[in-house]
């Protein structure tokens, strides 16, 4: 047999490679930021149009390159960060595998312009698909200047796989916070579409953190700040009480590098226990300083995964210090690490007054008088009535004992009424089109061949799903108007966000008056939703957008309904009268698609006669 091995042509391997390096705009611009921080530069500009499907440019003051390095930072494994394997064990770079912008270059077009201190002119190169179009030299300030045009034009499959702007932007704002927050000596500027988003000035960290989450967080913020021998933390914590309902603002940097890690923010919210309200969720920036030779950072191809040395020690450390800040601010109710989480006062009855206890003495009881229990129906002394408040629900029912029954009977029907949750589906009131609830979570009915248990929370998404969908796509829904304007702050990224999806939500009736400062006017809102739930369902719709799966590839629309849907509809353990169940029983018959919920889990089941028989067999 012939050979059939063959080694792929350059073109074919980066393209290949650059699937890994390269997944989205924001991972350009994450690895374009961190090239410019470890050029040395002290402003950096990122401008971004089209959520950077279009254009990512990153210009820096950093070092530069000379015009062969300028050449050679193109090549796969060219980098000027280290020489041997040993010094991945003591990086002081972002970047280190030589692998970006090779990557980058095989499937955008890029554009370098760059020039060194040492040297007159600047070097230009042009590169589509890893091939070099032009390279000349060219009069440019010291630093470089990389655009990257229409990424993944050479692989539709990928440009395709895109997601919306909105999507794409978050992510894109999100890498930006990140290196942002990490180095806050450094001047930033983003600009998206020709808007500017953020003008973030060289500061220290609480400057930064107010600069990017806007002016309110300065009040919110708690110091954190701990040396050992292992690790220096340092950074904020925000206050339990501005802690946000579905996500929270959570921030580790290690060695200035940001990271994700589920085992530290376990220590975090450890240290938090009891603190927070109901599924609120800390929010931190957090900064931690250790021996580089004492972590790896070499387990994730993206880089925000590490392994640390001591991983259990660390996260005592942690624990113990946020712990120790939350105490110093007088927001743990003790300094003790080691206490009885039991005896911690609820956080529902936090900060709520006392109430003292309310006795009443009758001064006019006399126990030596004889009093005859009251009978049944007879004109109770009035005595009685004064001391002992609501005293006739004691009686109640009692009354309603026909005559002549034994009272052997009429306990025997209060056990049985109990088993139906409602009195007015009574076993032995009307029969036809009944609902139970059960457990404050499904709803029971009858149909014709047998029974049908649903979801109510399910149900309910799938039911307004529908409806969101219709009235988005003919804009035709009805709104509410409010008497006060609502007034909701955002962060400038949040509100960028907000006004991508403004069309949208306005077709689902939400009207919006100014969006500035910080601050977004709703003026009116979708009829069915309560006013008091508006920030919860906003919030929610962020936090969608934010870790939306990508591989899912819904329209904008979707996920706005999809989300709104999932906050608006009654959750598990809501009580619902008979008139609530059936309507959303026969609403959810009435969908195009009522056996699942908008993310597809099951919304009812049904168990028919036959079933029913043989489980009495
Ligand atoms: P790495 O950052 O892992 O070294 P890259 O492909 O990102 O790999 O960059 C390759 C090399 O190009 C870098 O090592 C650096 O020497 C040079 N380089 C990249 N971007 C810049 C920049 N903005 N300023 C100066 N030099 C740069
Ligand atoms: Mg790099």
């Amino acid at each position: 047999m012939a050979d059939i091995i063959k080694l792929l042509p350059d073109h074919v391997a980066n393209q290949i490679a650059a699937g890994e390096v390269v997944q989205r705009p924001s991972s350009v611009v994450k690895e374009l930021l961190e090239n410019a921080i470890d050029a040395g530069a002290t402003q950096i500009k990122l401008i971004i149009k089209d959520a950077g499907k279009t254009l990512i440019q990153i210009i820096d003051d950093g070092k530069g390159m000379s015009e062969t390095d300028a050449r050679m930072s193109f090549e796969r494994h060219a980098t000027s960060k280290i020489t041997s394997a040993d010094d991945l064990f003591n990086l002081n770079t972002k970047g280190f595998r030589g692998e970006a912008l090779a990557s980058i270059a095989a499937v955008a077009h890029v554009e370098l312009k760059t020039r060194t201190a040492q040297s007159e002119t600047g070097t230009f190169i042009e590169i589509e698909g890893s091939n070099i179009i032009t390279q000349e030299i060219c009069a440019t300030p010291q630093g470089t200047s990389l655009s990257v045009k229409n990424l993944f034009f050479n692989i539709p499959a990928r440009r395709n796989f895109l997601k919306s702007n909105t999507v794409e932007l978050r992510h894109i704002i999100d890498e930006f916070h990140r290196v942002a927050l990490a180095h806050p000596q450094i001047k930033l500027a983003m600009y998206h579409n020709d808007g500017e988003v953020f003008q973030l000035q060289a500061g220290n960290l609480k400057q930064r953190i107010v600069a990017i989450f806007g002016g309110k967080t300065n009040e919110k913020l708690v110091p954190v700040a701990e040396e050992t021998a292992i690790v220096t933390i340092q950074g904020y914590i925000v206050k339990p009480e501005f802690s946000k309902k579905t996500r929270g603002e959570q921030f580790f940097f290690v060695n200035h590098r940001f990271i994700k890690s589920a085992y530290l923010n376990h220590a975090v919210s450890a240290a938090f226990d009891g603190l927070l309200p109901d599924r609120a969720r800390a929010s931190y920036f957090l900064y931690l300083t250790v021996d580089p030779s004492t972590i790896d950072i070499n387990i994730h191809p993206t880089k925000t995964e590490i392994k640390f040395d001591d991983e259990h020690a660390l996260y005592a450390m942690l624990r113990s210090t946020i712990k120790h800040s939350l105490g110093q601010f007088n927001i743990a109710p003790v300094l003790d690490f080691d206490r009885d989480a039991n005896l911690d006062t609820p956080y529902k009855y936090k900060d709520k007054p006392a109430s003292i206890p309310n006795v009443t003495v009758d001064r006019g009881f006399n126990p030596f008088e004889h009093v005859d229990p009251p009978k049944r129906g007879a004109k109770l002394p009035t005595y009685e009535k004064q001391n002992v408040e609501g005293w006739e629900q004691l009686y109640e029912g009692l009354q309603q004992v026909p005559t002549g029954a034994s009272n052997v009977t009429y306990e025997s029907e209060v056990a049985t009424g109990e088993l139906f949750t409602s009195k007015e589906n009574h076993p032995l009131g009307k029969t036809e089109s009944t609902t139970y609830q059960l457990h404050n979570k499904y709803i029971i009915s009858t149909i014709k061949s047998g029974m049908v248990i649903i979801d109510q929370h399910r149900a309910h998404q799938r039911v307004l799903y529908e409806e969101l969908l219709r009235n988005i796509t003919i804009k035709e829904s009805v709104s509410q108007q409010l008497l006060f304007p609502l007034v909701l702050s955002y962060t400038p990224s949040e509100l960028e966000l907000l006004i991508q999806l403004k069309e949208g939500l306005e077709n689902t009736g939400f009207v919006f008056g100014a969006i500035k400062d910080e601050a977004l006017e709703i003026m009116g809102i979708p009829t069915s939703l309560p006013e008091a739930e508006v920030p919860i369902v906003i919030e929610q719709l962020l936090s969608d957008l934010e870790s939306e799966v990508p591989d899912v590839g819904f329209s904008q629309t979707d996920t706005l309904a999809k989300s709104m849907a999932k906050s608006m509809a009654v959750k598990a353990g809501e009580v619902l009268d008979a008139t609530s169940r059936e309507h959303l029983v026969n609403s959810l018959f009435a969908c195009k698609e009522p056996t699942i919920s908008p993310a597809n889990r099951t919304t009812f089941i049904t168990m028919n006669a036959d079933e029913l028989e043989r489980k009495f067999l």
